[in-house]
């Protein structure tokens, strides 16, 4: 694709939302890829802290495709860039995306994500984490990573719903998260949220009402995602015993537009759909075709004349 064509499909993807890849482009000037990494993390509501199942829809951690880091920093960033090699990018985005990535001693994770921060290849450092597992002192060394260079923080919010957060055993309250973004976003760190659209038992009113809700919390980012039914997880007992339906794509894609309207314009949204992996993939089927859902998604946008923030 020519430069001029490469712009002109980026600014016709702002006219309805802030995707990450402009934003990307703004932030650095040049192609930049994330890197999933693995930090050998658990979760609270896994080693039996909080619980021991994990979240009811979790197969573990969104990291099936994350490099295991070790102490072996460099190697296994090497690695992870060898899996993009051919994206041609020369500054990556070092994602440990795995499980809760401040979930552990503070040595541990300052070992860990100082070395990671200080790779010349890395241009920003992003985790994955709970509201709950961000202690003043985690929060601290962050904040010196900050310094050197950006530091994003993604917290796995899902709902803002108790009823749901409870059935689907997130572990804490809605004012854990307020807490938690009110204080890292206090140190300049960004902040970057994600939702589920399709939780059992909530309405696209109630869906809208967390994406608006995180909208007005002071973030910076949102990733939405679609609910995944998979392999080996709780929620799949559940929709085997006929407890709850997927959504539609339709569905899907009419609940999203509402959602995209109810954030600020400048949010950067990091993800419209997700992506589930087709091994374990129970339910919704249609969501393997991610092609095809980012086409209709697309299309349905500029049908509907989807503007970010036009609700807001
Ligand atoms: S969704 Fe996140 S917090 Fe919940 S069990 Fe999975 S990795 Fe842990």
């Amino acid at each position: 694709m020519t430069r001029e064509k490469e712009l002109i499909k980026q600014n016709e993807a702002y006219k309805h939302y802030r995707s990450l890849n402009r934003f990307l482009r703004e932030q650095f000037g040049e192609k930049v890829y994330k890197l999933a990494l693995d930090g050998g993390f658990t979760c609270p509501t896994r080693d039996g802290s909080k619980g021991t199942g994990g979240c009811t829809f979790c197969a573990g951690g969104s990291g099936d495709f994350a490099i295991p880091v070790g102490d072996k920093v460099s190697e296994a960033i090497e690695m992870a860039k060898a899996v993009v090699a051919d994206k041609g990018a020369r500054k990556f985005i070092a994602y440990y995306q795995s499980y809760t990535g401040t979930y552990a001693p503070i040595e541990r994770l300052r070992n860990l994500y100082t070395e990671t921060i200080r790779h010349p290849d890395i241009a920003a450092l992003s985790i994955g984490t709970r509201p709950d597992c961000l202690e003043d002192e985690v929060v601290t060394l962050l904040k010196e990573l900050n310094k050197e260079k950006p530091v994003w923080i993604e917290l796995g919010l899902q709902t803002i719903h108790e009823k749901t957060a409870l059935s689907i055993r997130r572990g804490y309250s809605l004012e854990v998260y307020d807490d938690a973004v009110r204080r890292l976003r206090a140190t300049g760190i960004s902040v970057i949220v994600h939702m589920i659209i399709g939780l059992p038992g909530e309405t696209a009113e109630m869906i809208r009402q967390t994406a608006a809700y995180i909208g007005r919390s002071g973030v910076q980012g949102i990733k939405f995602q679609l609910l995944h039914v998979l392999e080996g997880t709780a929620l799949a007992e559940e929709y085997r015993a006929g407890a709850f339906e997927v959504l539609s794509l339709d569905a899907y894609i009419r609940i999203l537009e509402e959602c995209i309207e109810s954030i600020p314009q400048e949010m950067v949204v990091h993800r419209l759909t997700g992506d589930g992996t087709k091994r374990r993939l129970i339910a919704p089927r249609w969501s393997a075709d991610k092609k095809r859902v980012l086409n209709e998604i697309n299309r349905a946008f500029e049908r509907d004349r989807i503007r970010q923030g036009k609700r807001n």
